[in-house]
C-alpha cells in the first residue's frame, strides 16, 4: 500500500505516526511531484484527497470534450460521464471514464492555467 505524503502525514491519515513507524508493507510518494502520485499511490483514500487537477479531457469514445459544468464544476470526481460538451448540456455519449487515479476538473482551455 503505498500512500500520499504531505507534510508528514498521510493524506488519508490511516496512521498519525510519522511513517517510520508505519506498519510494515506501507510505503509513501511525496506529495511534490504529481506524476509520481498518480503513477506509484495505491492507496485509495489518500488518491481521493488529492487537490482536482483542473484539465482538458476529451472523452476517448467519441473524443468530444468533457466539460465540468453545473454541480460537477464543484463536486469534486475521478470518474466522468460523458454529457457536457462545448456543443451544450447532454450532448454527450454517456460514456464513464477515469482519465486519471486522483480528481479531475473538466474545463475548457482558455480556464487552464499554463
Ligand atoms: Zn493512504
Ligand atoms: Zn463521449
Ligand atoms: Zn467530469
Amino acid at each position: 500500500m503505498i500512500h500520499i505524503l504531505k507534510h508528514g502525514l498521510s493524506l488519508c491519515q490511516t496512521f498519525l505516526d510519522v511513517p517510520a513507524k508505519w506498519p510494515p508493507g506501507h510505503l509513501w510518494v511525496s506529495f511534490e511531484s504529481e506524476d509520481d502520485i498518480t503513477k506509484y499511490a495505491s492507496c485509495d483514500d489518500c488518491l481521493k484527497l488529492v487537490e482536482p487537477a483542473r484539465s482538458v479531457l476529451f472523452c476517448p469514445k467519441c473524443g468530444k470534450q468533457h466539460l465540468d459544468v453545473g454541480e460537477f464544476a464543484t463536486r469534486v470526481h475521478r470518474t466522468h460521464l460523458c454529457e457536457n460538451t462545448p456543443e451544450g448540456p447532454k450532448t454527450g455519449c454517456g460514456h464513464l471514464w477515469r482519465p486519471k487515479k486522483t480528481p479531475t476538473f473538466g474545463v475548457d482551455s482558455a480556464s487552464v492555467k499554463v
